[in-house]
């Protein structure tokens, strides 16, 4: 399988490299069927429209969308224990669903009869995966979806899936000898463990070649091990049980395309309007799945979506990772922040030992000031406007630097501190 070129190429070219134009209208084209259905078959769906004063013929195209308030994760134990067991959201009668899946809550998920409904197949010809690929699936097999969704996309591309599950190391590491199998999918942490396991059991380096992984973070230090020491191509999705996959690395794994069978959005988490793009929010997303149309639901996560160009080819716009959970969030000035964006501003610029942002408020106004305390080699003037550069660059914010003497920032400080009184 070695001469395959695992970097170039498309699930679905035309798709995947549309004009902005066509894709909202590719969107418009399922969106607005797929409300007209949930709005006769899914009472749920039906009460939330009724609630917000819309019928389904106001959300016609993706800017519509912004006239239904958001659905929280947090509220579906609730809402399906009102209207068992969907909390009306599934447009299909059960003799039709294939499986349901259970998640943390209780919440349940129904995987309808259509083939492909967590769109993971671009996701997976995007991160290197191709026909002939024999690919252990480790994610867990029971109560949650991942591992059978992926399993049926896997097939759909022509790849082979072993439904090896989570945990029993030194058999993954047999089976991946035994039928050597060129893909794995599951988290990252996982492979690696079966990766240090095949070199204890004296195999050595197994044959894998590419890797989809999800379901925790993927450190870079990781990625680069697992790539540049295992040879193995290593990318990664976001996805969540009640939406599917909604987000892919390519090759060039700067960011995640956004899937064009999900309308995704950044929002305001307090208001739920959507925010421009580079603004951090909570992801808000509306998914093409008939039996099961998840409608402007809040993830309850934070993201950033850029819109600039990818040297891929495609042209969905990225989401740029995880960026924590929107009940962390603090607003100054109309933006919102959060702690990993001051780790990732101190990050960029060496020559800091601790750190701590201040938010206060001065005539109306919020301020921003970024308390450092120095190492004892590095110069204020020299860390001061590399600083206030990275707050601008990761924040959107213009930013004050205070250096403050050792010892200033006591320990278990918060990593943004408010201090806006509002009377
Ligand atoms: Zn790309």
């Amino acid at each position: 399988m070695s001469k395959i070129d695992r970097r170039r190429g498309y699930w679905n070219r035309e798709k995947e490299t549309m004009s902005h134009a066509a894709r909202e209208r590719y969107q418009a084209n399922w969106l607005a069927p797929l409300i007209e259905m949930a709005w006769a078959k899914a009472p749920g769906v039906r009460r939330r429209l009724e609630r917000a004063g819309l019928g389904p013929r106001d959300l016609r195209g993706p800017d519509d969308l912004a006239r239904l308030p958001v659905i929280k994760k947090s509220e579906m134990p609730d809402l399906q224990k009102a209207d068992p067991p969907f909390g009306g959201f599934c447009t299909a009668p059960m003799h039709e669903v294939r499986r349901v899946f259970i998640s943390p809550g209780p919440i349940f998920e129904p995987m309808g009869p259509e083939i492909s409904a967590w769109h993971a197949e671009t996701c997976l010809y995007a991160g290197g995966f191709r026909p002939g690929d024999i690919v252990l699936d480790t994610f867990l097999y029971h109560l949650v979806p991942a591992a059978h969704e992926l399993d049926e996309a896997l097939n759909l591309i022509g790849c082979t899936a072993v439904p090896t599950g989570v945990g029993n190391v030194d058999t993954q590491v047999t089976v991946a000898t035994a039928l050597r199998a060129t893909g794995y999918v599951g988290t990252p942490s996982f492979l690696m463990t079966i990766v240090q396991r095949a070199k204890e059991m004296g195999v050595g380096r197994l044959p894998l070649e590419v890797a989809q992984v999800g379901a925790e973070p993927l450190p870079e230090s990781l990625r680069n091990q697992l790539e540049n020491e295992h040879g193995i191509m290593t990318r990664q999705g976001f996805g969540t049980a009640d939406l599917g996959l909604i987000a892919y690395e390519c090759a060039e794994k700067s960011g995640m395309h956004l899937v064009d069978d999900a309308v995704v959005q950044v929002c305001d988490p307090q208001s739920g309007e959507p925010l421009p793009h580079g603004q951090i929010g909570e992801l808000v997303a509306t998914v093409h799945n008939p039996t099961y149309p998840m409608i402007r639901f809040g993830t309850g996560d934070l993201t950033i979506i850029d819109d600039a160009r990818c040297a891929c080819g495609r042209t969905a716009a990225r989401m740029l990772g995880w960026r924590g959970r929107a009940d962390e969030v603090t607003k100054v000035r109309g933006m919102f922040i959060h702690p990993r964006q001051v780790d990732e501003v101190v990050a960029r610029v060496s020559g800091v030992a601790r750190y701590q942002v201040v938010v206060g408020r001065d005539a109306h106004q919020d301020s921003l000031t970024l308390r450092v305390e120095l190492t004892a080699d590095a110069q204020a003037a020299t860390v001061t406007p590399k600083l206030e550069a990275a707050i601008r660059d990761v924040m959107k914010l213009r930013g004050t630097i205070a250096v403050v003497s050792a010892g200033a920032i006591p320990d278990g400080s918060k990593k943004i501190q408010d201090e806006r009184k509002w009377d």
